[in-house]
Order: C-alpha cells, then sequence, then structure tokens
C-alpha cells in the first residue's frame, strides 16, 4: 500500500510564491512508487483547494494552484481534511506566517496527523526573532545587539525608542519585521531619518519590530537533520552580490554564489555545530532547521537565526549543505517523512 502523502503549499503568507517553488521541485522528486501524493494548496487568501492526487512529476507552478478543483473556506478546514481522504503524513512546505510559525502544525497536531518538520513551540518561537533571539540567550549564543518594539509602542513614543535604538546601536543597523522570512520586510538604516522610514516599511509587515546592530561578516550557513540526536551538515557561505542578501537576491537575480563547504578554519565551523545544535535544542526544534550566522572578520561566530522551513527547492541553501554530507534531495525527503512518523508514533 503507498502511503498517502499531504503535500501542503502555498499559504496566507508573504513567502507564497517561494513555497509554490518549492512544491514543484518537491513533487518533481518525491517517489511516485512509494507515495500518493495528495497536493493541498493554501491560496493567498487563506482558502484550502486539493485536487486529484498527482501521479507524475507536476511541471508547472500553475498545475500547483489547483483552479477550479475542490476548495474550502478557511473555517471549515478541519472538516475538509477529516471527510477527504485524511492523508498519512503531511509535508508542509509553507514559509512564513500561518505555516511556518507553528499555526498549521497546530492545526495537524489537532487532526492527529503526523507532519514533516517542526513542532508548534519550535515554529512559533523560531518564527519570531525576539523570542528565538531571547532563548538563544538563555544558553549563551552570542549574537548581535538588537532593540525592539510593538507598533502601538512606536505610535506613542518613536522619539524614546530612536533614541534607545541610537543609545544601543551603532550605524548601520538591520530593522526587520520580528515575523517573516526571506527577507521580507527588512532594510539597512545608515542614519536616523533611514531608520525612521526603515521602520515605517517593516510596519508594514509585522506589529513587532526588532534593530539590530549591523556586523560586517562573512554569511555562513549550517542545516540541522534529524529528531532527538541531529545531525549537522557541512558549513555552506553565501556570497551575495547585492547589498546584503535581499529577497531579489535570493530569487530573483541568481547571483547569489553559495560556496559548499565553506572555507573556514576547523575550529570555527566546529564551534558553529555546536552552536547549531545547541539553537536547535533550546527552541526543540524536529526535523530540520536551517541555522544561520555571522563569521566576522576576527573569526567570531554569532549566530543570526534558525529557520524552521528553509528554502527547500534543490538549488536552495538547505537540500545543497546536505548534498553535500551526502544526503540527496529525494533522500532528504524521505528522511523527513520517516522523521515525522517517529516523532509522531513517540507521542501516542
Ligand atoms: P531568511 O529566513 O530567508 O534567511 P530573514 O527574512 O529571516 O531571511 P535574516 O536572515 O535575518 O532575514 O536577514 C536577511 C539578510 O540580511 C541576511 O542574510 C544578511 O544578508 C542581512 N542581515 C540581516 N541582519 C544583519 C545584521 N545584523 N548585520 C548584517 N547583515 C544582516
Ligand atoms: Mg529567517
Ligand atoms: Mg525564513
Ligand atoms: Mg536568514
Amino acid at each position: 500500500m503507498k502511503k498517502k502523502l499531504g503535500l501542503v503549499y502555498g499559504g496566507k503568507s508573504a513567502e507564497h510564491e517561494v513555497s509554490l517553488s518549492t512544491a514543484r521541485a518537491a513533487a518533481q522528486a518525491i517517489n511516485f512508487d512509494t507515495y500518493e501524493v495528495m497536493p493541498i494548496y493554501i491560496t493567498p487568501e487563506g482558502e484550502w483547494r486539493t485536487g486529484t492526487s498527482l501521479t507524475a512529476p507536476v511541471d508547472t507552478i500553475e498545475e500547483l494552484r489547483l483552479d477550479g478543483q475542490g476548495s474550502s473556506e478557511p473555517d471549515s478546514i478541519a472538516q475538509f481534511l477529516q471527510l477527504e481522504n485524511k492523508p498519512d503524513v503531511i509535508l508542509p512546505l509553507l514559509h512564513g506566517t500561518n505555516g511556518e510559525d507553528g499555526t498549521v502544525q497546530g492545526l495537524f497536531e489537532v487532526m492527529n496527523i503526523p507532519y514533516a518538520g517542526n513542532g508548534v513551540l519550535a515554529s512559533s518561537a523560531g518564527m519570531d526573532k525576539v523570542v528565538m533571539k531571547q532563548l538563544f540567550a538563555q544558553v549563551g549564543l552570542a549574537q548581535v545587539p538588537y532593540v525592539h518594539f510593538i507598533r502601538s509602542e512606536w505610535e506613542k513614543e518613536e522619539a524614546r525608542l530612536l533614541d534607545a535604538a541610537e543609545q544601543t546601536l551603532q550605524y548601520p543597523v538591520f530593522v526587520k519585521p520580528a515575523n517573516l522570512g526571506s527577507s521580507v520586510g527588512i532594510s539597512k538604516a545608515d542614519n536616523r531619518e533611514s531608520l525612521k522610514q526603515a521602520i515605517a516599511f517593516a510596519l508594514k509587515f509585522d506589529r513587532k519590530i526588532i534593530v539590530e546592530q549591523g556586523v560586517t561578516a562573512r554569511e555562513i550557513e549550517m542545516g540541522v537533520l534529524g529528531n532527538d540526536e541531529p545531525a549537522c551538515s557541512v558549513p555552506g557561505e553565501i556570497k551575495p552580490v547585492a547589498a546584503f542578501y535581499d529577497y531579489e537576491a535570493k530569487y530573483q537575480d541568481g547571483n547569489t554564489e553559495l560556496v559548499i563547504p565553506a572555507h573556514i578554519p576547523v575550529d570555527v565551523a566546529t564551534h558553529m555545530k555546536d552552536m547549531a545544535y545547541r539553537a536547535f535544542k533550546v527552541l526543540d526544534c524536529a526535523g530540520l532547521v536551517r541555522a544561520d550566522f555571522f563569521v566576522t572578520e576576527s573569526d567570531e561566530v554569532l549566530i543570526n537565526e534558525v529557520n524552521t522551513m528553509p528554502g527547500f527547492t534543490p538549488t536552495s541553501m538547505f537540500p545543497l549543505l546536505w548534498q553535500h554530507t551526502g544526503v540527496s534531495y529525494p533522500e532528504l525527503i524521505d528522511r523527513l517523512i520517516e522523521l515525522a512518523i517517529a516523532r509522531h508514533a513517540e507521542k501516542q
């Protein structure tokens, strides 16, 4: 009997299109002899659609939008998943809010369906850059200084918050929506005026804002794979040509160079592995994360973040890191599904 694999993608998120690219790549790599693949598409409006099972790799993203196929309004999703052919296991390929942040994971928990990747707690803590940094600090992980606030505080005391940012940090700083990814809403600010603009921009995406100390550093990432005893991949370096690794550099310009394995001293790589492992543990992660680091000129390693559902196309960093560590893209998908089932079995 083939396992019914629910492929969940799209999502009510600023990273909707990224998820579609991932879903296409996954739907090309999945072994159709082992799995019956059920596409489950979440539109940008949060409507759920499912169609007939995929029996062969899909060519275009358009096919994945399941136009005109069975759909459900957001308030009857649970019913929809129960009544239609319930999947044996779900591969959630969602990024950003409503997908990477624990909400959809909570739904799968309630439905009692095993799902790949991180659980509710790790997903939500990993989505909020402020909460994540506070947890990292708890286990002594080095990171950049930062300040944070929410929209209502900004509206009441803009001048005081700007003063506080300028006292704690030095320009340039990076302003980010606390809950997002793919560099959406992020900008670099070199002075008070541009800081104000960057904050106004970030507030379009989130009610919570983080302002971080900008660092001049190499950007190195590491993949972590597993449940209770996870393994780390080789490190990989990102060399963006843009001013920073922004949305265009990630998904559009194709100019960013990835160097895998990164050329870093062995002791730096060992230290990074230990940090990635501690970050995975403190968030109580499962399945996978990609840990992003800054390495300064003096080889100081700072953790920037972990991504609980990292970019997952065959040309994305996480799958490439594993490919260089000896795990191919199709094997990686199988492994994540196995880990999902093992974790679910443990909870019963
Ligand atoms: P993703 O989830 O896709 O990795 P994200 O939206 O969570 O991205 P970050 O990784 O925090 O965003 O930042 C995006 C990019 O901005 C980084 O890869 C780096 O190029 C740059 N950047 C972020 N913070 C800093 C910082 N404090 N100093 C220097 N550069 C930074
Ligand atoms: Mg991120
Ligand atoms: Mg992300
Ligand atoms: Mg990042």
